[in-house]
């Protein structure tokens, strides 16, 4: 009887071929275009989460959890945790800083006595509105920062409503697991943030909208934020089934959950509403001028989404239920050039930090001028993209510095508002005044080198000031790197010297102007006389 027939347990053999398949890579498909019990749907999108086992026993999830349980903020210390990053928006900090509170309050609750969630309770979902880059996300993502909780993001525009084209809504609940690394009961109090929401309103009721289709995501979204039973595997996700199945048994200590409830997640739904704050303003302005305002006194105003009514939603091409499952409703409002300098100068998480520190990564200590910054400030209003402007302007301005600087001596770069209007130009007067310099640190260069030659071949070059003045000038001329070009120059010199040292026994070679202009053809005759027994070089 041979061993490899033994009755083996049938878990782990197929355990054990799944985990074969798996190394093998992504392209197994067992049924063409399905899941494994479901035939026919969708192929993986690829965006499926691998639901992972949670650390057990890890004391910072049990503090995070510990403190959703015992969740004690007021209103305004959230707003004022969001005042360190998020510049201006007001009206959405307070909004949203409530919302949370009352959220995270009654989820404690809940918690607490069970029975709580048997009664009717309007959760706090909110529809944040307004243009891009102001911050509608990045006030989010701080909010579950401080908290704790995992949050994702998505455009509702990926979404179909069979989920058999586009991603399925569900997904996001499955992609909320993985932002927990897996933990479910984490996951459960997470925040889920839908964007471009504006593109799924029905188009039959407006245009710009997408198509009928748009209806059924609503449909879908509206079953998430209410409560629905998530099942952690997608039926379109072969990889995470076979994962599942080979967890099957596996001995952990804690099996997972195979669904999740949506009830505790809170559920942020944004987007620009273009053509709906424009109906709005009509509506505004047709009214108060009736009550004696000015048009020009409307103009004052921050933003009209924050005067949306529902009907104006249900008229922009959203079902009543929907909306009616996002009771808040809060307009950030758009950027001015003075909030985007604001925003360089005082935000913690400002962009200009980033750049501070990247160039520190090169002992380059970077300083920005006060008129520079307002001149950013005012490049990036110019973009009209919100705050993400001051990241092309600030690209465009340092791209080159970041390129040329590194492989310079110089340590400190101050950026007056020349340097703003027009970087190529300061850049190049700033790599100038350095040429003295920059011709020592291209020496030093040449040094190393002829260094890294030595430990590898064990063979020494020794530069002549000619051919070292030769090599920097190419350098710079040509504007490639002393490495670049004594690796391209010296290729095959350490064969040609093997074969020399063998005829001579010379290991020292002096490397001349010559030899720097001629590599290929002075090493040849170097080699071709040490055969003939004369001495071609220099050195010995
Ligand atoms: P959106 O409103 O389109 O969701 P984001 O919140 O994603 O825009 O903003 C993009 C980036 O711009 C953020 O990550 C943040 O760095 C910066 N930003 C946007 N608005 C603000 C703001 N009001 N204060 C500080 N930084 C901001």
């Amino acid at each position: 009887m041979s061993d490899e027939k033994d009755p083996k347990n049938p878990i782990e053999e197929l355990q054990k071929n799944l985990q074969d398949i798996l190394k093998q890579g992504k392209g197994f498909m067992p049924f063409p275009g399905g899941g494994l019990g479901n035939m026919g749907a969708a192929a993986p999108t690829g965006n499926e989460p691998a639901i992972e086992k949670p650390e057990e026993d890890d004391p910072e999830r049990d503090e995070i959890l510990q403190r959703i349980r015992d969740f004690n903020f007021k209103p305004k210390e959230i707003r004022d945790y969001l005042d360190r990053f998020v510049i201006q928006q007001k009206e959405a900090k307070k909004v949203i800083s409530v919302a949370i509170c009352d959220h995270y309050n009654h989820v404690r609750s809940c918690l607490k006595n069970p029975e709580i969630q048997k009664k009717d309770y309007a959760k706090q979902n909110t529809i944040l509105l307004g243009p891009t880059g102001v911050g509608k996300t990045y006030l989010m993502r701080n909010v579950a920062k401080l908290i704790g909780v995992p949050f994702v993001k998505a455009d509702a525009t990926k979404f179909s409503e069979t989920g058999y084209v586009g991603g399925d809504v569900e997904d996001l609940v499955r992609d909320l697991v993985k932002a927990a690394n897996g933990d479910v009961e984490l996951a459960q109090y997470g925040i889920i943030y839908i964007d471009e929401i504006d593109k799924v309103a029905n188009s039959s009721n407006q245009s710009g909208g997408r198509d009928v289709s748009g209806r059924g995501v609503q449909i879908n979204l509206l079953k998430l934020m209410e409560e629905t039973d998530v099942n952690l595997q997608s039926q379109t996700d072969i990889m995470g089934q076979m994962q599942a199945m080979m967890n099957m048994g596996s001995g952990s200590k804690k099996q997972q959950p195979k669904s999740i409830n949506t009830r505790h997640m809170l559920f942020i739904v944004s987007g620009a509403f273009v053509t709906m704050e424009d109906a709005i303003k009509k509506r505004i302005k047709n009214t108060s001028l009736g009550f004696g305002q000015s048009p020009e006194d409307m103009e004052d105003r921050d933003s009209y989404l924050n005067e949306a009514e529902t009907k104006d939603f249900i008229d922009y091409g959203f079902e009543p239920e929907f909306v009616g499952r996002l009771p808040v409703r809060v307009a950030c409002n758009p950027l001015q050039s003075s909030d985007l300098l604001e925003i360089l100068k005082t935000s913690e998480g400002s962009i200009l930090n980033q750049y501070i520190s990247d160039f520190s990564g090169y002992e380059i200590d970077l300083n920005i001028s006060e008129d520079s910054l307002h001149e950013i400030a005012a490049k990036a209003y110019k973009e009209k993209t919100g705050a993400r402007g001051l990241l092309t302007v600030l690209e465009r301005v340092f791209r080159n510095y970041k390129f040329e600087l590194p492989s310079t001596s110089i340590k400190k770069l101050d950026i007056e508002k020349e340097a703003v209007l027009d970087p190529d130009t300061s850049l190049k007067r700033l790599l100038k005044e350095n040429m003295t310099d920059q011709r020592g640190v291209l020496q030093a260069e040449i040094r190393a080198f002829t260094q890294r030659f030595a430990e590898k071949y064990s063979f020494t070059l020794k530069f002549t000031y000619d051919a070292v003045e030769t090599l920097i000038d190419e350098s710079i001329d040509t504007d490639k790197t002393i490495r670049a070009l004594c690796e391209k120059k010296f290729r095959d010199f350490h064969h040609g010297l093997t074969l020399i040292s063998r005829n001579t026994g010379q290991i020292e070679f002096e490397i001349n102007k010559t030899v720097v202009q001629n590599s290929e053809k002075e090493l040849s005759s170097w080699v071709v006389a040490s055969y003939r027994g004369t001495d071609n070089t220099t050195s010995q």
